[in-house]
């Protein structure tokens, strides 16, 4: 485990969430629109929709129409403007406040545990691991998980493996390794440090996938 905390240390010294925010509901919103799409596509599409809907009571009052028309590039956009309208409705009639209460945030429409830990880490600085596709990916390549261990198994082990007072910041490194080096297809096998231990590493070399 300290190889490739070192090594991550080494690829990425300070890393940060992707998802551009200015307010904590933004960041809610834009982690929930970011299921099953890329960061890069959610901080075009908030962009436009945090501008037309600067406040909470203007997001809530949006039509459903006017949502999916902005964020329809993103896909399941039908789910998810719903979603955006009903999380601002709540926010709302909750004083605009998003508690540091785990099952408040995510008893919200579209929000999951994933969200609720990337949430509370980056605005509450929760130490917590969010498992999404990368870091589920790279875990099981590195065999800090097996193959078919759900995204529930792959957080408790990676909280028994990796020290707590490090948990956010590398669940924001394995994303980034995932997202940058260690891809779903053609991962960066030749220039990885990683290599002697990763037995993933003929699999994914020559079928580009974990
Ligand atoms: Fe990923 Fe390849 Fe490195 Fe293994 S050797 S961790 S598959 S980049």
């Amino acid at each position: 485990m300290n190889k490739i905390l070192s090594y991550l240390d080494e690829l990425f010294p300070n890393p940060k969430c992707e998802l551009n925010y200015t307010k904590d509901y933004e960041l809610l919103i834009a982690v929930m629109l970011s299921a099953q799409t890329t960061d890069k596509k959610v901080n075009k599409v908030t962009e436009i929709l945090f501008n037309k809907y600067p406040t909470i009571n203007d997001l809530k009052d949006a039509k459903i129409t006017d949502i999916e028309d902005i964020i329809k590039e993103i896909g399941t956009y039908h789910k998810k403007a719903k979603f955006v309208k009903e999380i601002a409705q709540i926010l709302y009639n909750n004083n605009e406040i998003i508690p540091k209460d785990r099952k408040f945030i995510e008893k919200l429409p579209g929000v999951g545990h994933k969200t609720a830990n990337v949430f509370l880490s980056e605005i509450y600085n929760e130490p917590c691991i969010a498992v999404d596709t990368h870091v589920a990916r790279v875990s099981k390549r590195l065999h800090l998980a097996n193959s078919h261990d759900d995204v529930v198994k792959i957080e408790k082990k990676l909280m028994k493996k990796i020290p707590k007072d490090r948990w956010s910041k590398t669940h924001h490194q394995l994303v980034l390794f995932g997202r940058y080096h260690c891809k779903a297809i053609n991962p960066n096998c030749t220039n990885c440090k990683l290599y002697d231990i990763c037995i993933e590493k003929k699999k994914t070399i020559f079928k580009g996938e974990p």
